[in-house]
């Protein structure tokens, strides 16, 4: 717990307990101090005027994202319209894609895209009542003004179970582990079962359904603590990829006999060198490729082609979205894993909505340990 300034970890399931820290303000004293407040002295008193704070990408990035990348903006919102709710965020996540997307979709001056657990705080919409809770893609603002479309509920929750997960296990992340896995590997008992970035939002739960499947599992990551981490949530075997002398050793060491599914998160050279171990018939779910996200100049590499052919593999690519019809179902089991205590769940939370760049850049040099949020 408590790594860095402003950061710390979260933990379910047995492994230590769950802990935010507060602002240090109760509500007294937060209440005496809007009433004082120059919002409060501007504010009519059956209209509080509300400022969202966004970020938004100032330039481009090129190569890694830099701090000057990223402009925090304030605007005040009008009043609500009927059918409109507002939004305050609560929980902003902080994902991989969002480096390359930005390249695809964004111009610059447009807000960070991104998703976010927000509560409702003000609503002309009776589907919405204050208090309500939704996963909204609505970027990385501190508030915002919906028309109430392409919002999703969050399904019942149990009290002890954090919402920030609605943005991890029990979210978009979790989805990826899950439908990569059952629709593209397509697990069976027994297989051995290989998976990159394994201590993060995504691997970490890759791993962990693979278990329930009934697998073996060999996980990849970054650091000592990470392969720890992995023992511990159950993977069979796991180890530092930054600190093994030979890949091919260490994926050999772990899997003599070779590799069923590949849960593919970081493509490149490593990507490459799985391909010579995967068994005769081997299942490849192409899911990401963050080693090369911050490429100026896109890698080459040894070509699939050889592997492919004399390994007869299957190897596919997927955007998690394509199965947003069982989307609702696959959630459900999911929660039911967690509150089951069958999937263990690591946050890395930074606090501080003016921490999202870093956060954001953190999380691409591999600082966090499961998934990476920011509470604001
Ligand atoms: P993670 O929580 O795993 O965080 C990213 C991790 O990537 C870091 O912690 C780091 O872990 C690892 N990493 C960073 N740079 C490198 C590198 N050069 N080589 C190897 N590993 C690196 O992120 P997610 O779980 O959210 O995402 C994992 C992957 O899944 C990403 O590639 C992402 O784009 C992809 N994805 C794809 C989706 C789809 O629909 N296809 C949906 C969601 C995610 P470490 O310390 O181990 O290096």
């Amino acid at each position: 717990m408590g790594q860095a300034a402003g950061v710390h970890h979260v933990t379910l399931n047995g492994i230590s307990s769950w802990s935010m820290r507060g602002n240090g303000q109760n509500g007294t004293a937060h209440l005496t101090s809007w009433l004082f407040s120059k919002e409060r002295q501007s504010t009519q008193w059956w209209y509080r005027m509300v400022r969202a704070k966004s970020w938004t990408l100032r330039k481009h990035f090129e190569g890694f994202p830099k701090t000057s990348d990223f402009e925090l903006k304030e605007v005040e919102l009008p009043k609500l319209k009927d059918g409109d709710v507002l939004f305050e965020a609560v929980f902003l996540s902080v994902d991989p894609y969002m480096r390359p997307y930005s390249g695809r979709i964004m111009k610059e001056g447009d807000i960070m895209i991104g998703s976010q657990v927000a509560r409702v705080v003000e609503s002309k919409n009776p589907t919405y009542p204050v208090g309500t809770y939704v996963v909204a893609n609505s970027g990385w603002k501190t508030h915002f003004i919906s028309d109430g479309k392409d919002l999703q509920l969050l399904p019942p929750w149990p009290e002890k179970i954090p919402r920030s997960l609605a943005l991890g296990t029990i979210g978009m992340p979790g989805l990826t582990a899950y439908f990569g896995l059952f629709e593209i590997c397509k697990i069976r008992a027994g297989d051995t079962v290989l998976v990159t970035a394994a201590a993060g939002a995504v691997g970490s739960v890759v791993g962990q359904i693979a278990k329930i499947g009934g697998c073996k599992v060999v996980g990849c990551a970054g650091s000592d603590k990470k392969v720890a981490y992995l023992k511990q949530i159950g993977f069979d075997e796991a180890f530092n990829y930054k600190a093994v002398g030979s890949l091919e050793e260490a994926l050999r060491k772990a899997s003599p006999a070779g590799y069923d599914c590949y849960f593919d998160n970081v493509g490149g050279e490593f990507s490459s060198i799985v391909l010579n171990q995967m068994k005769k018939f081997g299942r490849i779910a192409v899911c990401g490729a963050i080693s090369g996200y911050n490429d100026t100049v896109p890698q080459k590499g040894p070509y699939v082609q050889i592997p492919m052919i004399f390994k007869e593999l299957y190897m596919e690519g997927f955007l998690v979205s394509r199965w947003n019809h069982k989307r609702d179902e696959a959630l459900k089991i999911l929660l039911r894993w967690v509150v089951e205590g069958k999937i263990k769940c690591e946050e890395h939370v930074t606090e501080g909505f003016e921490k999202m760049p870093a956060a954001f850049m953190g999380m691409l040099k591999g600082e966090n340990l499961g998934k990476a949020v920011v509470k604001v």
